[in-house]
């Protein structure tokens, strides 16, 4: 059958078997999009159901944590791990706990994650869990349990060669250690290498709290540096406010650029001369506080609500959630002169928003690419926890630039290979695919 027909038959049948989430149905419409590209030179890469291999998880869990409130209410909430791929390595990914979690969104996740570890170059395989908990306005007490009970569960299908979360939206330090205190007590074992993430005193990085935003700006500046510019004397909007955007609004200003922007899912604040970044740890990561408070202690203006991509700049990061960039959105970033675009978070940019990147002057880094620095830091830790040795800030932060300089060389050259010159996004999907794809041909069919 012919490439083109082959894949959008396979995309109706997964539309079919996966009914009903459209996140899913974005992140596989995207890669298979790039698949054609690499089957039609390649056509190997279709043999022994290999596509439909690669988009269909080994295993789906879900399960109910149920927890007591402060008040003595009992309250019920659903648990998800997908553990999607390990050809590369035991699964890795991190948990998600927002109140919008649901399947689908999980297998999105997970889905992009395979291809994102495959481009670290690490061992590791790709899954992604989380909950529909809602963590905000709960008590430490009541985080706590909700952690014990979600890892009562949970703990039965992880481990160091098995299966390796890590934190996402909404899981932080705090949940890492309430959930490995749990793991520990269940299995009677300290098996610092089952979670990424965690404290520094009981097996954690150093870097691992930046490394995310920090691998973003570094794969930005690699790409920036590819087309003759830098951060210095850059203008960025950065979205969100959480660990994504702080660090990445750090290691901007440290490169000489200013944050002119920041947001939370309430509104945003317009901050034309750069960001305070000691206060804005402060306001979001000790007290917890909202952006607005930022705003208010910093004296700089706060909007209720509005539009962050309204601010002039020369660089884009979104990095607070998914399809938080639409298609206006994106013309209007172009039509104020931004000219590269990096995804700190997992698809925020819309397909709409991608494609447009993609076919207009503006260079654009896909979040599976772009925000890897997280995970081959976790992939970093669990190198540390099993050598049970632990590394220097400095000798971390080079092991991550240099896995973000490689990772960009890599698309970039890709992309060439493919004849999609400075399409990165293809670049990234045929690079992280291709690695996986031979691992699974090699391992038959499993
Ligand atoms: P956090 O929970 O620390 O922060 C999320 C931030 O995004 C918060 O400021 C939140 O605001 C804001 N936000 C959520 N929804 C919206 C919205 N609709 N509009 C504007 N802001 C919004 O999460 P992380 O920083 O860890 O994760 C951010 C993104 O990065 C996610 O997509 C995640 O999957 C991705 N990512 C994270 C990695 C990591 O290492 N942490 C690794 C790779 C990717 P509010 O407080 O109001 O909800």
């Amino acid at each position: 059958m012919h490439i083109e027909k082959q894949i959008s038959s396979y995309y109706d049948m997964l539309l079919k078997r996966n009914a009903g989430e459209p996140e899913f149905h974005q992140a596989l419409s995207e890669v298979l999009d790039s698949l054609k590209i690499v089957l039609n030179k390649d056509p190997h890469y279709a043999d022994y159901g290999l596509v439909e291999r690669l988009c269909e998880p080994e295993r789906q869990l879900i399960f109910r944590v149920p927890w007591t409130d402060d008040r003595g209410n009992v309250c019920v909430n659903r648990g998800f791990r997908v553990q999607f791929n390990s050809a590369l390595g035991p699964y890795k990914g991190g948990l998600r706990f927002h109140p919008s979690v649901n399947l689908g969104i999980i297998k999105f996740l997970g889905f992009e994650q395979i291809f994102k570890n495959s481009l670290t170059g690490l061992p590791i395989g790709g899954g992604k869990g989380g909950s529909d908990f809602d963590p905000k306005g709960k008590s430490d007490a009541e985080i706590m349990r909700f952690c014990q009970s979600f890892m009562t569960e949970l703990h039965r299908y992880i481990g160091e060669y098995q299966d390796v979360p890590a934190g996402d939206i909404g899981v932080g330090g705090r949940e890492i250690g309430y959930l490995f205190g749990q793991f520990r007590r269940l299995e009677n074992r300290h098996e610092s290498g089952v979670l990424t993430g965690k404290g520094l005193s009981w097996g954690g990085s150093l870097v691992r709290t930046e490394a995310t935003g920090y691998g973003l700006v570094y794969l930005t500046a690699e790409m920036m540096k590819t087309h003759g510019e830098s951060f210095n004397g850059a203008k960025v909007i950065v979205s969100g406010s959480g660990n994504v955007a702080i660090y990445a609004a750090e290691k901007v200003q440290q490169l000489g650029g200013t944050v002119v922007a920041m947001s939370d899912s309430a509104g945003y604040v317009e901050t034309p001369n750069g960001v305070d970044i000691e206060l804005l740890k402060d306001v979001k990561e000790a007290r917890r506080e909202r952006i607005s408070v930022y705003a208010q202690e910093a004296g700089v203006k706060y909007y209720e609500g509005g539009n962050i991509w309204a601010t002039p700049a020369d660089v884009a990061l979104p990095c607070a959630t998914q399809n938080e960039l639409d298609v206006d959105a994106a013309r209007l970033l172009a039509e104020n002169g931004v000219r590269y675009v990096a995804e700190g978070a997992n698809m925020p940019c819309t397909a709409e928003a991608a494609h447009f990147f993609v076919g207009s002057q503006v260079k654009f880094a896909p979040g599976k690419a772009a925000n890897a620095g997280g995970v081959a830091t976790s992939a970093l830790e669990m190198q540390q926890n099993a050598s049970r040795d632990s590394w220097s800030f400095d000798y971390t932060d080079k092991r991550l630039h240099e896995i973000m300089s490689n990772i960009f060389k890599n698309i970039d050259r890709t992309a060439r290979e493919y004849d999609m010159e400075g399409d990165y996004v293809a670049g990234a999907n045929i690079a992280g695919f291709k690695k996986v794809a031979d691992a699974m041909l090699a391992q038959g069919v499993v």
